[in-house]
């Protein structure tokens, strides 16, 4: 199936590690023209250079952005308009998890973590929106946590703003239709610099990061009795985001292995 991105223009926010990284990965092997962001220049570096490796640097744009800055992701759109004539496609993925339960989550915390979640949904699509009316086929997707609908106790104040982020992706869906079709991905554990640093951080000494991540999918209890790997993410992305998806908005798409508990 051709998915008709070749030719187009994509934004992927938190492109420097993990599921961005993946997923422009992907964007750029089929022939689009890709933007990534992040906040740290030496994994910008990084994916910049893994990136252009592979699909040289012609259509690779490389932008220093925190999404929760307006002015930053103002001039990521200004930048991106400069060397791009349109964008087909703004994927919201930028962000990290936060785990506490509700006795350990401060008043700062907690609005640090709504501000993230939200506010890197909200800056781009303001700021890309024009961006997007160029296209002639235009899609935002959010990519968002099964913890929306199935909260975890040590994770609650993520939990609570994620369940957040799926009403607004829904509310966006219909407010720039018929314009701009607006979808999400809901992931379980998926392998990433996520789960690489966690892996750092509380492995027992000598044991190997397959031994740890086995174990950690067993006590999840995940059906496909393993963790994602960012790739397979990226392809769900890519799909809702692409042409291929023409009669699709205000879905989401689980990512999961089938650990979700719900129907
Ligand atoms: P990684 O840590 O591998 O990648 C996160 C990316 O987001 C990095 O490029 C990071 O770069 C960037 N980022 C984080 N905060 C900001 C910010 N404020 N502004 C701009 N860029 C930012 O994690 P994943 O690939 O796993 O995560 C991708 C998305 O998927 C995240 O939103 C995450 O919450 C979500 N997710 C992941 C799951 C998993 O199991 N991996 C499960 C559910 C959801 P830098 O730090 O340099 O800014």
């Amino acid at each position: 199936m051709d998915l008709g991105l070749s030719g187009g223009f994509a934004v992927v926010t938190g492109g420097s590690s993990g599921i961005g990284l993946a997923t422009a990965r992907l964007l750029l092997a089929e022939g689009a023209s890709v933007a990534i962001c992040g906040r740290d220049n030496i994994r910008l570096e990084h994916a910049k250079m893994e990136l252009s490796r592979e699909h040289g640097a012609e259509r690779l744009l490389v932008h220093c952005c925190d999404v929760t800055s307006r002015t930053e992701v103002e001039a990521f759109a200004t930048a991106m308009a400069g060397v791009f004539p349109r964008l087909d496609l703004l994927v919201n993925n930028a962000g990290q998890a936060r785990m506490s339960t509700f006795r350990d989550t401060t008043d700062d915390a907690w609005r640090a973590e709504l501000e993230l979640k939200f506010f890197s949904q909200i800056h781009t699509v303001r700021a890309f929106e024009p961006l997007l009316r160029m296209s002639s086929a235009p899609a935002i997707v959010g990519v968002n946590s099964l913890l929306a609908y199935q909260p975890e106790p040590h994770m609650v104040c993520t939990s609570a703003a994620r369940a957040g982020v799926q009403s607004l992706l829904k509310s966006l869906a219909g407010e720039l239709a018929p314009a701009i079709r607006v979808n999400s991905v809901v992931l379980g554990l998926i392998d990433s610099g996520q789960w690489q640093r966690r892996f750092e951080a509380s492995a027992k000494p000598g044991e190997t990061k397959e031994v740890w991540l086995a174990a950690l999918a067993k006590s999840k209890g995940i059906p496909l009795a393993r963790l994602g790997h960012a790739e397979e993410v990226a392809r769900a992305v890519l799909f809702l985001g692409s042409p291929a998806a023409s009669y699709v908005t205000g879905a989401s798409l689980e990512v999961s292995g089938g650990v979700s508990r719900y129907i």
